[in-house]
């Protein structure tokens, strides 16, 4: 702040035009250049966020890193080429199908599974899976489930990043991801993921599989163009709608669960945050609507606490462990479910 008050004169803009610039010039030399190395290494980091560690912890909490997020922005603006590209059957069912892919990569995987721990798999399970999550282009495994255990620590505290009682529902939706203090991954949360290098790896080059599913999309639409052009697609139509809107209606999905299921809903038990159960967001996210639930007790595989409640991600857990890929899911405690309830099942 007291940085900000001192220089403000000399930014004056009705100053500058009057003041001789051969005073203002060494201190503005300064200032660009630090603002073109900021700028550089939040490009760098684009590609590569090995170096962010410990860098941005210290940040202003709603200090926003513009360049960094231009890749974000970016997957917002692309969708607006539907415009161009137009639309066919093929490229929405292959939008319609990555959504559901890759939302239940983020429920089934990244949050149940690497943030909860709540099944067992093996290591080559893991890595298919953190790659899988990956694809969802919401960072790399560690920082989301660092971020996620945070938030179950804090919920609805101060400290949590995306509480909308603390932050107002903007911020918490996806203001907070944008966030220069939010980009770090703190691996002490994680360590039991961390000493895999494989993890490790996708984490520091967070965008790599991303782009390895941009150019497989793009490459689809070429392919059905070639050999199936009755279909009316195209590269840039396929990428446009497979990937970048697909991803898009991801992303905010995901979100709603930081955002709207801490404000609307029915809480069914007693817990010091303002998580709730609410059906619509748990048909859009494939489960994860039935926060109240989750919150109450994280540990579990399911959130759909009771029959009625639907959890299409929990079905397809128990799919993949009929199949012997996953297993140990953990239950729902009958006491738990039983217990503490503010309002009747
Ligand atoms: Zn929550
Ligand atoms: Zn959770």
């Amino acid at each position: 702040m007291t940085q900000t008050l001192s220089s403000g004169g000399a930014n004056d803009p009705r100053i500058s035009e009057r003041t001789p610039s051969t005073h203002a010039k060494p201190d503005e030399r300064v200032k660009q250049a630090g603002h073109v190395r900021s700028m550089i290494r939040s490009v760098s980091l684009w590609f590569d966020n090995s170096r962010t560690a410990g860098a941005t912890a210290a940040a202003d909490r709603y200090e926003v890193d513009w360049y960094r997020i231009i890749p974000f922005i970016g997957l917002h603006l692309m969708c607006l080429a539907v415009i161009w590209v137009g639309w066919s059957p093929i490229a929405i069912g292959v939008a319609a199908a990555l959504y559901v892919v890759r939302m239940f990569a983020i429920t089934g995987f990244y949050h149940r599974y690497f943030s909860h721990r709540t099944f067992k798999t093996s290591r080559a399970g893991q890595f298919v899976f953190a790659v899988a999550g990956n694809t969802a282009v919401q960072r790399g495994p560690l920082w989301w489930a660092a971020h996620h255990r945070h938030h179950h620590r804090y919920s609805d505290q101060d400290e949590d990043r995306h509480s909308p009682r603390q932050h107002g529902f903007f911020w918490a939706h996806v203001g907070w991801i944008t966030s220069k203090s939010n980009f770090d991954t703190n691996l002490d949360a994680v360590q039991d993921l961390a000493k895999y290098p494989e993890l490790r790896f996708l984490n520091r080059f967070d965008n790599l599989i991303p782009l390895l599913l941009g150019i497989a999309v793009f490459c689809l639409g070429v392919a059905l163009e070639t050999w199936a052009p009755q279909l009316g697609t195209s590269g840039f139509q396929m990428l446009v709608w497979g990937f970048f809107v697909s991803t898009i209606f991801v992303a905010h999905a995901t979100f709603t669960i930081n955002s709207l299921t801490h404000i609307f809903g029915r809480k069914r038990y007693k817990s010091k945050d303002d998580s709730r159960n609410n059906v619509w967001l748990a048909l859009l996210t494939l489960g994860e609507g039935w926060h109240n639930n989750h919150h109450y007790y994280p540990g579990a595989t399911r959130q759909g606490f009771y029959w009625w409640e639907i959890d299409l991600t929990y079905y397809a857990l128990v799919a993949l462990s009929s199949l012997g890929i996953i297993w140990d899911l953990n239950p729902v405690p009958d006491k738990i479910r039983a217990s503490n309830h503010v309002s009747p099942a």
